[in-house]
């Protein structure tokens, strides 16, 4: 895939410059499990199934669609999802229990592909203070969950609940085991959100090479964001050797959420001269789906959330807005349409503007003003965003007619004290 995105794509030759062919990453995601599972997300059954078809679209590879023992609904909601939506592997969720496992597998008896995630915690803290277990019971019973998860289909993921503070060389045995016992995938997830960048790839590193039979599994990462790292994290585990990535939309998910899959998705894309790795996602859908879950949910999507949040390519800073206008690139890493958000709402007029945006979305509204027209409009939109957030279309558009009916037009303001341009904030 062309990197439309590097900075050598614009510059002299950049064209025709050769880059690496990209490692494929697995998306797995959670959005309609770790996500749906947080205070304010949860869906119901057609809520869950519209999403899936959404992420489906999406190009996912993974759809973890629930956790079956949790609840009837959890159960029938993996069931029809299963069944109607064929091309993405379905996933269902299961604790090393018996019971849980036998769930899972019968609520995804309609799956074109299935996968049971099957998990359980390895760390000291986890083990001693939740579960109250040995290391030998722990290892026992996750082979043991992988066997029989093995009965209802051959693809098996196993989970190392808060791996990332696990005794490594207790958590290296028990991945050895379960590979052994038939897991595909081996996820080992910074649960708690506590790892940095540095010490999750030199994590994966290690575990990869000290595990004598990891060539056997792909390796995958499941980082929280609880300290605003999860899609830093991500990354840097597919530098430590990991190929899937456990992310959801929005980034929802357990407290601070998971790490969004549109964060990560386009940091990939845009930075492939770094990472040379990519998914198979269609970013054109991003800002849709991530609109659509914000719909199902009722729960906004923050205004400067990356990629996806409705200010990720709006400028109202008059140098900002100035230079989009001449050139994008020079305040715009990435185009808005190539993740599905619009262009039009790129400027958007407020107290910080430029006379050149508002000149510019005046022509876009139909206007030819002349210079003395714009500058009273100019200052006329400037003083009205005093009082408003923004400058909608049709407040522009009575600003226009009321500088042209000579009659209301307020007494002259001198212009002479403002920047051609509008100053708003440079950096
Ligand atoms: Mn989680």
């Amino acid at each position: 895939m062309r990197n439309d995105y590097h900075f050598d794509f614009y510059g002299p030759g950049g064209y025709n410059k050769a880059m690496p062919t990209p490692a494929r990453v697995v998306v797995f995601d959670t959005t309609l499990r770790d996500g749906e599972q947080a205070p304010g997300f949860s869906m119901d059954v057609p809520a869950k199934l519209a999403m899936a078809r959404a992420l489906d679209a999406l190009g996912v590879d993974i759809i973890e669609a629930g956790f079956p023992i949790a609840s009837p609904a959890d159960a029938e909601a993996v069931r029809q999802i299963a069944a109607a939506v064929h091309r993405p592997v379905i996933a269902a969720l299961a604790r090393t229990r018996r019971r849980d496992i036998e769930e899972a597998g019968q609520a995804l008896t309609p799956a074109k592909r299935s996968r049971i995630h099957t998990f359980l915690a390895t760390s000291d803290l986890h083990l001693t203070a939740k579960l109250r277990m040995s290391y030998d019971d722990c290892l026992a019973a996750a082979v043991e969950a992988v066997k029989l998860a093995r009965s209802f289909t051959d693809d098996v993921e196993f989970s190392a609940e808060d791996a990332t503070r696990s005794n490594r060389d207790f958590l290296c045995r028990v991945i050895e085991a379960v590979i052994d016992a038939g897991a595909t995938t081996v996820n080992l997830p910074d649960t708690v959100g506590y790892a940095t960048p540095d010490e999750i790839r030199e994590f994966f590193e290690q575990i990869i090479s000290r595990v004598p039979n990891a060539s056997k599994a792909v390796f995958s990462a499941h980082c929280h964001n609880d300290l605003g790292l999860a899609v830093a994290n991500s990354l840097a585990a597919i530098q430590g050797g990991v190929r899937q990535v456990e992310c959801s939309m929005n980034g929802i998910g357990e407290r601070a959420g998971n790490a969004s899959l549109e964060e990560f998705v386009m940091a990939l894309r845009v930075r492939q001269d770094r990472m040379p790795y990519d998914t198979a996602i269609d970013a054109t859908k991003l800002f849709s789906t991530s609109q659509l879950l914000a719909q199902i949910t009722d729960e906004p999507v923050q205004a400067n959330k990356a990629i996806v949040g409705r200010n990720a390519f709006a400028h109202e800073a008059g140098i900002h807005q100035d230079g989009v206008l001449k050139d994008a690139r020079t305040y715009e890493i990435m185009r808005p349409e190539d993740v599905g958000q619009s262009t039009s709402s790129r400027l958007v007029l407020g107290r910080h503007s430029g006379r050149h945006a508002v000149q510019s979305r005046c022509e876009a509204l139909g206007f030819t003003l002349t210079a003395a027209e714009v500058d009273e409009v100019y200052h006329a939109v400037i003083s009205l965003g005093e009082h408003r957030k923004a400058i909608a279309d049709g407040d522009l558009r009575r600003i226009v007619e009321r500088v042209r009916t000579p009659s209301t037009t307020p007494p002259g303001v001198s212009s002479s004290h403002v920047e051609a341009s509008g100053y708003g904030h440079g950096v």
